[in-house]
């Protein structure tokens, strides 16, 4: 008995020891999501960026597992400082998109670039010192809410960790708690809601300042109220910046420079909001089913 308890005793120590060591996110996704074989090239260079970039996918083809190809074939351009947003049904491909722009994967045909570089070509730390994610569901780490929106840019003071907090608007919230900045928020401490979790994201990015941003739409619809504000803020983040969107609420999309329906890894369907309710296909009656529901996600 004791021979088991000792090993399961040190993998209980290791893992507490993982969980509350854990303020990397890179190194969180290293553990979680991303394969090993996801490295350097020899003597990659940095990523060279004057300004906002041109991002592009052209053809590329990936599966997670071989024999259930995922994106067959996908080409889009995100011309400099441009939003492009992605609209399609659950398991279509769309948030593999932004694992491959930010290269959690590489791809397996085709290729993905950032002002014409290659992805795979670069330094891993160099690309994604250039992109800003604010994901579905943002991971808070046991700290205080100063540290959660600090993450961004470390180093950040208070002055510069405020100001991001009043651009995304969460400043409030966070000045009315009893121990304000200093509030320990993630899993031992005080719980954000949906909102204010995304709030903190922004909060980060815009510290970040990136000139590209993925942005992870939500699944979860929040009351529109706070989804429209949160709207609001997210087109101030993205302004001047190359984004890309995964959107799952229509209303987001509808400002972008182009829309790609998804369906099954391709790109079914693309242009501007205009256009596409023009053509009378697959987003338009996705639009029109969602003004009968009131804007409930796709
Ligand atoms: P949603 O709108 O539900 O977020 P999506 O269009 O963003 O969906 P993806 O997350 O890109 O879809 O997933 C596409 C397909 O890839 C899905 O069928 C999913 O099950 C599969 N998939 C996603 N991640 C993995 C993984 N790590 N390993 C194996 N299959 C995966």
């Amino acid at each position: 008995m004791i021979q088991i308890y000792i090993p399961l005793n040190f993998l209980g120590v290791v893992y507490r020891e993982i969980k509350q060591n854990l303020t990397d996110l890179d190194k969180m996704f290293t553990l979680m999501d991303r394969p090993q074989e996801v490295a350097d090239a020899p003597g990659a260079p940095a990523l060279q960026l004057s300004g906002p970039p041109a991002v592009r996918f052209e053809d590329v083809r990936f599966a997670y597992e071989p024999a259930r190809p995922i994106l067959q074939g996908v080409s889009f351009e995100i011309p400099p400082g441009c939003t492009v947003a992605v609209v399609g049904p659950s398991g279509a491909g769309k948030s593999t998109l932004s694992r491959l722009l930010y290269r959690f994967y590489d791809v397996q045909g085709g290729r993905v670039s950032i002002a014409g570089q290659d992805v795979r070509g670069v330094t891993q730390q160099s690309l994604r010192r250039a992109i800003g994610i604010v994901p579905q569901d943002t991971v808070l780490f046991n700290d205080s809410i100063a540290y959660n929106i600090a993450y961004g840019r470390p180093g950040a003071s208070r002055a510069e960790v405020e100001q991001a907090a009043r651009a995304a608007r969460i400043h409030d919230f966070i000045a009315a708690l009893p121990q304000g900045y200093d509030t320990q928020v993630g899993e031992r401490g005080l719980k954000l809601s949906g909102g204010e979790k995304q709030r903190v994201a922004i909060a980060r990015t815009l510290l970040k300042d990136p000139p590209v941003l993925i942005f992870d739409e939500a699944t979860s619809a929040l009351d529109s109220a706070n989804e429209r504000a949160i709207q609001a803020e997210l087109r101030a983040v993205a302004a001047g910046k190359t984004t890309l969107v995964i959107a799952h609420r229509l209303s987001t999309v509808v400002d972008a420079h182009e829309i790609l329906v998804m369906d099954a890894g391709r790109i079914v369907e693309r242009g501007t909001h205009t256009a596409l309710l023009a053509a009378g296909g697959r987003y338009a009656g996705m639009w029109a089913l969602q003004q009968n529901n009131g804007e409930n996600g796709l």
